[in-house]
């Protein structure tokens, strides 16, 4: 009985393999190192103290997963291969839709052979579009992505469900996460984005090393309390147990579950380099600049349902958040490089 992750070696991938391991499961690795690197799998390997095979395959071919679910007795599979750069998705859509939506058909349709049909998949909330009601349950209807990294979620939300429908056999448990944040506490696996950060954590670390010479703040004139955009931070290692629940959900009550994982707390981007600056005693220059295309207000989420149903809550706060962030970045200014 083995986890396969795909995308394993990426920042939430790590994060959740050592929370596995930790806990005991078995887990095979997979990914293309497009937007990572194989280091980051020998670091779980030293904070676990455990070994598991990983294979260097991409979830479009067809015979590399074939390789992987005829090598391994793989029950269950977290997805997390994606190409996930919002204003990348807007440049290329067809990379976005043929490496996400293609590369997952390839996959479920090796699992289906396999007979291996219990499946999590990495949804965020940005299916939710502009959200008809805050903070966001799981009742409330999805809306307009706006930009193709968006649809490819939402998209693939309904494929789930409709090959769910057609086969009951089928187990599918889709997590939406909210806006994942900060490190493992040792400091030797965190997030390492290529280029110049899209979010706004990473570029908040690489200022606050030297790396950029200021934030630039998307807009301080939103209908919020301090004008800059609101969102539902949580610390990657609560989110990395929550896919330990979805496995146990899967072994003990399957189905198709879908819920949110955030902490339910809305913080602003003010709010969020205030409390960065205070932790940890470093300062973060910023200047407004204008609205940044597609964004929205504010969002965040009702965790209910996941502490109902997942049996899981965010535990980590705020300054768990800031601390864990800076940490890696201060110890690994390159990321993985050093
Ligand atoms: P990440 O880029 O660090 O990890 C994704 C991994 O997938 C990378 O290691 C990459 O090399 C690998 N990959 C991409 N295409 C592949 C392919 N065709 N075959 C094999 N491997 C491939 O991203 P992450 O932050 O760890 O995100 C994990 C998942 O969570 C993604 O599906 C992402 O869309 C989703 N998600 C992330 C966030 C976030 O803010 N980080 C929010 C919501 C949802
Ligand atoms: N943000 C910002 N400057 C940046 C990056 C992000 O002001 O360099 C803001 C952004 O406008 C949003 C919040 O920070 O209000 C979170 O942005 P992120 O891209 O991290 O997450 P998302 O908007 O996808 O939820």
């Amino acid at each position: 009985m083995a986890i396969l992750l795909t995308g394993g070696a990426g920042y939430i991938g790590t994060h959740t393999l050592v929370e596995l391991l930790n806990g005991g499961y078995e887990a095979v690795v997979m990914d293309n190192y497009t937007n990572s690197s194989p280091k980051a799998l020998e670091r779980v390997k030293e904070i676990t103290g455990k070994d598991f095979k990983s294979y260097d395959a991409d979830i479009r071919n067809r015979e590399d997963l074939e390789k992987i679910f005829s090598e391994n007795d793989i029950t269950e599979v977290i997805n997390f291969a994606s190409l996930k750069a919002v204003g990348e998705s807007v440049e290329k859509p067809w990379e976005y839709y043929s490496n996400n939506i293609g590369g997952t058909l390839v996959l479920l349709d090796v699992m289906r052979k396999h007979g291996a049909k219990n499946f999590v998949f990495s949804s965020s909330a940005t299916v939710y579009g502009d959200p008809a009601e805050i903070p966001i349950t799981e009742n409330c209807p999805k809306g307009v992505c706006t930009n193709p990294y968006g649809w490819t979620k939402s998209m693939l939300e309904q494929i789930l469900m409709d090959i769910q429908k057609a086969d009951p056999e089928w187990n599918m448990v889709i997590l939406r996460y909210f806006n994942p944040v900060g490190a493992h506490a040792s400091g030797r696996i965190g997030e390492n984005p290529k280029g110049r950060p899209n979010n706004l954590m990473p570029f908040i670390t690489q200022v606050a090393v030297g790396k950029r010479d200021e934030l630039g703040v998307f807009g301080n004139d939103y209908d919020t309390p301090d004008g800059t955009g609101v969102r539902d931070y949580l610390h990657v290692v609560d989110l990395a147990k929550a896919h330990v629940k979805a496995i146990d959900k899967l072994r003990t009550n399957p189905g198709c579950f879908i819920c949110n994982l955030g902490t339910g707390h809305g913080y602003s981007v003010l709010d969020m380099v205030k409390a960065f600056e205070k932790v940890n005693n470093v300062k973060v220059p910023y200047s407004i600049k204008p609205r940044r295309a597609g964004d929205i207000a504010q969002c965040y989420c009702s965790p209910k349902k996941a502490e109902l149903e997942l049996g899981w809550k965010a535990e980590l706060g705020l300054e768990d958040m800031c601390r864990d962030a800076w940490n890696w970045q201060k110890n690994n200014p390159n990321g993985y490089e050093d």
